[in-house]
């Protein structure tokens, strides 16, 4: 197991630091990570990382001492964010309850330390208090698909967790979970495992039945037993799950992981004991290297199109070889899709449109109107999936089914294009306004039945399409 947050730098350990860090390691912890709290005290927190290989630190300026976060204190967390045991930023928020520094200064100092994190590539630890509304609005706005971070000691509503899991967070939780007023427990229910990870906030949040004590790592098995109860998994799975979940995120040595894999299949005794014999190498092991999870990740939607159809003609009089052209702008034009993502750049649509030509029966040409019927599939290659403004080329083939002069035609085609499209995260999916333009060139010609334009001999009809689609796709929550 790994405890992702522990102040073991606070003064409360002082005088037993060494005898408190055996007790976790021989209750079978096997890393702890060290957030930041203020720069006065960066370089205590970093002796003490160099102490023992299986301690991380994280580095940045908590909310409560964003009153002195100047541009050069700034500076200095994106240059020590460099050293080789710190392993996320954090850590960094806002926290409304204690209010030490205002809020506007609180939220910019966020923002700033949100893009050094982006910047340095590293996950963020994620300090939220009474600030709910505000931190999943810069959140929101920050995600562009670069940004990992974990929300500690989550304590929020149901609501709050799931516009967070939207955004691809990782959530950790402390020993309040334990607590008999804790209303946490549907929150926890609510929450996928395997974006879980356990803390023990220490010397804060100490977990029932040591309630009252300084809280240390060793207790953090508490947390997880909670977990376990309220998911009804075994102790072991739990332990498991939440260290991969961890050494992932915070990318620490291989070693743990497969301690972690290995040990789902062994008793919670051999984990210890297998995870102790890897740590030795640890520093040998190559990094995990994760891939941040794309916050607009879709798999199946549906979608509504409206646009305008404009039909360019040019027909050809078999007899006299005589040619000319034709179009019908701005027809009207309906319809509906279904869509599925492959992978982030890949998507594929299946889709149906519908639309009359009724200009021929305002133009006089025929007493009844055209109309065509687009059976489409088509895949989209998508530029930039992670980002909220998306652009894709497409191109694909349809069966148009036309009733063209009162004859029923059957054509086949081949369509492409291009467009642009948008990434609304809501708490029902994922809502995605799209535009398209799209050229439909049907292989074959269709016959004139009625020398509309030759006089008494037959005419070719050569056409294509110019489709402007216009629609919104819903992705829902799977
Ligand atoms: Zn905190
Ligand atoms: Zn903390």
């Amino acid at each position: 197991m790994i405890d992702t947050h522990a102040h073991i730098d606070a003064e409360q350990f002082d005088d037993d630091r060494a005898e408190m860090l055996e007790r976790a390691w021989t209750a079978g912890v096997e890393a702890i990570v060290i957030p930041s709290i203020a720069p006065s005290g960066f370089d205590k927190l970093q002796s003490i990382v160099e102490s023992d290989k299986r301690i991380y630190r994280g580095i940045g300026i908590h909310p409560h001492n964003a009153n002195e976060a100047t541009d050069v204190l700034l500076e200095r967390v994106e240059k020590e964010s460099k050293l080789e045991r710190v392993v996320a930023i954090g850590e960094i928020g806002l926290d409304y309850y204690y209010d030490f520094a205002p809020k506007d200064l609180q939220k910019d100092v966020f923002r700033k330390q949100l893009n050094i994190a982006k910047r340095q590539e590293l996950p963020v630890i994620i300090h939220n208090r009474d600030s709910d509304e505000d931190v999943l609005a810069i959140l929101e706005d920050e995600q562009d698909g670069n940004l990992k971070f974990v929300l500690h000691c989550f304590s929020s509503s149901i609501d709050i967790l799931n516009r967070a899991l939207t955004l691809g967070a990782h959530i950790s939780f402390t020993g309040n979970i334990t607590y008999k007023n804790s209303t946490l427990a549907e929150v926890i229910a609510r929450t996928p495992i395997e974006r879980i990870m356990i803390e023990t906030d220490s010397p804060y949040m100490t977990p029932v039945p040591n309630r009252g004590k300084r809280n240390e790592p060793s207790f953090v098995g508490l947390v997880a037993q909670k977990i376990a109860e309220i998911h009804s998994t075994p102790i072991d799975k739990v332990l498991s799950m939440t260290s991969i979940t961890a050494s992932k995120f915070f990318r620490l040595t291989l070693g743990i992981v497969l301690a972690s894999i290995f040990s789902l299949s062994i008793s919670g005794t051999a984990l210890s004991q297998t995870s102790r014999d890897n740590r030795d190498n640890e520093n040998e092991e190559e990094e995990m290297e994760t891939e941040p999870v794309n916050p607009y990740a879709r798999t199946f939607g549906f979608g509504l199109i409206m646009g305008t159809n404009t039909i360019v003609e040019s027909i050809e009089c078999l007899e006299t070889g005589k040619r000319e052209s034709r179009s019908y702008e701005g027809l009207l034009l309906y319809g509906l899709s279904l869509e599925y993502c492959l992978i982030d750049h890949l998507q594929f649509e299946a889709s149906y449109i519908y639309s009359v030509n009724n200009k021929v029966v305002t133009d006089k040409i025929w007493p009844t109107p055209n109309v065509h019927q687009f059976v489409s599939l088509a895949a989209r290659f998508v530029a930039n999936p992670r980002k909220p403004v998306c652009f894709f080329a497409t191109g694909g083939s349809s069966i148009i089914l036309n009733r063209i002069f009162d004859q029923n035609t059957v054509q086949n085609s081949f369509n492409f294009g291009i467009g642009l499209y948008g990434n609304i995260n809501t708490g029902f999916g994922l809502i995605v306004p799209i535009a398209e333009l799209k050229f439909d060139f049907p292989f074959t010609s269709t016959q004139d039945p009625q020398e509309i334009k030759c006089g008494n001999s037959p005419a070719d009809i050569g056409r294509f399409y110019s489709l402007v689609k216009f629609g919104v796709q819903w992705y829902p929550k799977f």
